[in-house]
């Protein structure tokens, strides 16, 4: 059986592409062979040629620098929006930080600097951004983002990351409910583990990777592809009764206490 999802007539925003690994990019790349029109964010100019690499040759995309953080950047780039679409339907948050210092550590060291960058740039911008993307968002419109299990269960390491991932699943609620009379849904993916940079951040990540996959129902992890396939779903009409839910695509590794052979 194919489904086909045609998005042709759709716009997109996807915020957080730092390279061919990056999550955000497995999603555009379904968003954009779906014929959706797609505008990029990225932070800084330093990721600004691995975009236009992958944006070669593509028709209907432009890129915009954008710290998710900045009040004045948010603005400037949905200004960019409406100049380039007029309107949005989808809006793809796909950000996360945390200084190293504060997965390095024990958890209950966390600093105040440490906790307000996590949380800040992990959680509160997918509060800004919808806020910033609301003017625009059509009837039918979807947002959504990426979250990880450590919000649920303590992942070693994973530490303030893990309550960051907490705030933006009950970010995603709220976000939902106020949303929901305008026929707008919010929903965030909770994806397994993946070899991305940001994944590359988190100390011991290959171990957990290896294990993570050892203990999935499925024998593996999920893949960027499957992040991305899921995405489509909840962006396009496929996902339209669906709105603040944490949807998991991690080959089943969530549901498992432990694998005994
Ligand atoms: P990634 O390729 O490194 O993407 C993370 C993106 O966030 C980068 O483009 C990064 O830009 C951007 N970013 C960080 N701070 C920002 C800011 N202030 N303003 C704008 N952009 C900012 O890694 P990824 O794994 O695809 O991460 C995407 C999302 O998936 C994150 O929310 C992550 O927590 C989530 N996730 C990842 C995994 C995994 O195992 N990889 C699992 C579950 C959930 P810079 O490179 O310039 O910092």
């Amino acid at each position: 059986m194919s489904i086909s999802v045609d998005l042709s007539s759709k716009t997109a925003l996807v915020m957080g592409v730092a390279n061919a690994r990056s999550l955000g990019w497995a999603i555009a790349e379904q968003l954009l062979a779906a014929g959706c029109r797609v505008g990029f964010s990225y932070q800084g100019e330093r990721l600004k040629g691995e975009l236009d690499k992958l944006l070669a040759g593509k028709e209907g995309v432009w890129a915009q620098q954008a710290d998710a953080t900045s009040e004045d950047d948010l603005t400037a780039l949905f200004a960019r929006v409406k100049a380039e679409f007029g309107t949005l339907d989808m809006l793809v948050h796909s950000i996360g930080f945390a200084p190293r210092s504060a997965m390095d550590g024990r958890f209950v060291d966390t600093t105040p600097e440490d906790w307000n960058t996590a949380l800040s740039v992990s959680a509160y911008t997918l509060v800004s951004t919808a806020r910033h993307a609301e003017p625009l968002l059509n009837a039918g419109g979807s947002i959504v983002s990426l979250t990880y299990h450590a919000s649920q269960q303590v992942v070693p390491k994973y530490n303030v990351m893990g309550v960051a991932k907490a705030a933006l699943e009950a970010a995603t609620r709220y976000l939902a409910s106020e949303m929901g009379a305008a026929g707008v849904r919010v929903n965030t993916i909770s994806a397994g583990p993946m070899r991305t940079i940001a994944a590359r951040s988190i100390p011991g990540f290959g171990a957990m990777y290896e294990k993570a996959a050892a203990a999935a129902p499925l024998g593996r992890n999920a893949t960027p592809e499957e992040v991305g396939k899921l995405a489509l779903f909840l962006l396009s009409d496929l996902g339209s009764g669906m709105t603040g839910q944490t949807v998991y695509v991690d080959a089943g590794a969530s549901i498992m206490t432990m694998k005994v052979d």
